[in-house]
């Protein structure tokens, strides 16, 4: 077939962005010389490729992170310098801010606004481990008389991070800020929808003085990369990001090395309002909660219970606003932008015209822009109301713009439907009521409860994690440094 003009183009444009692995300190294609297509999510043109990597790729990943591991170039050198370098990563990823957002909106098809805010929050990470890294330190334990005991914070040595598609940015820093501050080295495969970014910040991370291996990135599918990846025995300590099924897999495989896991598997949040809260303080953020980026945020607030007084007047409010919402592209920074794959909007679609067809009353629905391109996968922000706390909609976790409302009439009720999926991530509460916002605060079972706010400012400092099928162990903090290293006990007898 003869090439038209357009489609020279997009091949010209591919080859430009041709990205690269980075293993050892250089950039490489997959041994097999294999590549992944890169789409844009608002129009469905292919922008670029990236390495399709397989064993043999993350066996060399491997190779590389454990030799920096044993050279100790990155886990002997002092704290305060190792905090130095991912400080000045956090200068460059700044320095480079327009370019990575960019980047990031357009491969991933969030709003150009949250690729910015995106960027802004990797710096923190950076910035926050940056300091933290010599501030993490054991412990001088009262024992026997004639002997001193203390603890150590060690690194565990290879890390292994994979991560999702929906925050490459944030949770590439997270991970990395963490380990390397913790003198580990690090092998990550990033998703095969959205890795662009995450190869852009590894070459960062060179240049911000990373010795060679130390932060390694190669890309690939789950299935081939990854399950190479989190199956390899020379990774001491798997983390990861994603689907609760995906991460059995992962604890399965690194089980079978005995290895160590940090698991983040999304949730079914609640945000809960009570009678007397402030509703026009808490609207706003309530919608905000679901639709950013499009619902495929783990943390994204996709159920909201309503005290029955107010459940009328509060859901005819939620229905208005979501009437106005429209989907578009990226580049238009809109409410919303396209979902990240036409897999993902079958599903959301499919999960819609279930619970339509189970008779779930349907409140309100956004749009799509009439002039949205064919080829995105676009999807209308929905509201949901009268919700039956059993259903796939109340219990499964969407990902995507698709918010359900239950009424309740009491707190206890409020606690019980708030813990009544497997999942325990995050929740909110609204309510003036200084004795209510406590009880119920330490009655939801959630890794973080906002009370009259919800994922405030991005929470970099703040633990995150979950409860039950919503995974376990720690990131963002100060605690994901303790997740990110093992105790040694070191005991004197002196006598
Ligand atoms: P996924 O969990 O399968 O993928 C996440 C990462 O794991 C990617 O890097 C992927 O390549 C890798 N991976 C996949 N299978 C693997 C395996 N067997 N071994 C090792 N690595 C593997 O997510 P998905 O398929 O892109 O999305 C499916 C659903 O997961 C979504 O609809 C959504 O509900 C959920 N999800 C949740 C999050 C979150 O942050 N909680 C993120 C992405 C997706």
């Amino acid at each position: 077939m003869l090439d038209t003009p357009d489609t020279a183009l997009l091949r010209t444009v591919a080859e430009e962005r041709a990205a690269l692995n980075v293993i050892g300190g250089k950039t490489v294609g997959a041994q097999s010389g294999a590549r992944i297509e890169v789409a844009c999510p608002s129009d469905g043109h292919v922008f670029a490729s990236i390495p399709r990597s397989d064993a043999a790729d993350v066996d060399a990943a491997v190779r590389a992170a454990r030799q920096a591991f044993e050279t100790g170039a990155w886990s002997r050198m002092t704290a305060t310098e190792r905090g130095r370098v991912l400080t000045r990563l956090g200068d460059l990823v700044a320095a480079n801010r327009d370019e990575l957002a960019a980047l990031e909106s357009r491969d991933t098809g969030k709003p150009a606004r949250q690729g910015v805010a995106d960027v802004n929050a990797a710096i923190r990470y950076y910035e926050f481990y940056g300091g933290a890294a010599d501030k993490a330190h054991g412990d001088q334990i009262p024992f026997l008389q004639g002997y001193t005991a203390f603890t150590t914070r060690e690194p565990h040595g290879v890390v292994a991070g994979i991560i999702p598609w929906n925050y490459p940015l944030q949770i590439l820093a997270r991970v990395a800020g963490a380990a390397l501050a913790m003198g580990n080295t690090l092998v990550v495969k990033p998703a095969e929808d959205a890795s662009l970014t995450s190869l852009r910040i590894a070459e960062l991370a060179l240049e911000a003085g990373c010795p060679p291996g130390v932060f390694n990135v190669l890309t690939g599918y789950g299935a081939e990369a990854g399950v190479a990846l989190s199956g390899h025995p020379g990774v001491d300590y798997v983390t990861f990001t994603g689907s609760p099924a995906t991460g059995t897999a992962i604890q399965q495989a690194a089980a079978c090395n005995n290895r160590g896991v940090t698991m983040e598997l999304g949730g079914k949040s609640p945000q809960v309002i009570f009678a007397d809260a402030d509703l026009e303080a808490a609207l706003p953020v309530v919608v905000n909660a679901i639709i950013q980026n499009g619902g495929q945020t783990c943390s994204a607030g996709s159920r909201v219970l309503i005290e029955r007084p107010v459940y009328d007047a509060v859901t005819a409010e939620l229905a208005r606003r979501f009437c106005a919402l429209v989907a578009e592209p990226h580049d238009r920074d809109g409410d919303l932008g396209p979902l990240i794959n036409a897999r993902q909007a079958h599903r959301v679609a499919a999960m819609i015209a279930e619970a339509e067809a189970g008779g779930t009353e349907l409140l309100a629905r956004g749009a799509v822009a009439d002039d949205a391109p064919a080829g995105g996968h676009y999807q209308a922000p929905v509201l949901f109301g009268g919700v039956d706390p059993l259903s796939v909609l109340a219990q499964e976790e969407v990902f995507g713009p698709v918010l359900a409302a239950f009424a309740f009439d009491s707190e206890e009720e409020a606690v019980r439907l708030a813990n009544g999926t497997q999942y325990g991530l995050v929740a909110g509460v609204w309510t003036r009521d200084g004795g209510r916002q406590h009880r119920v605060a330490k009655r939801i079972r959630a890794g973080q409860v906002y009370v009259n706010a919800y994922g405030a400012g991005g929470g970099v400092e703040l633990p995150f994690g979950g409860f039950g099928k919503s995974g376990h162990g720690r990131e963002k903090g100060f605690e994901a440094l303790m997740d990110m290293s093992a105790t040694k006990t070191i005991v004197f007898n002196h006598g």
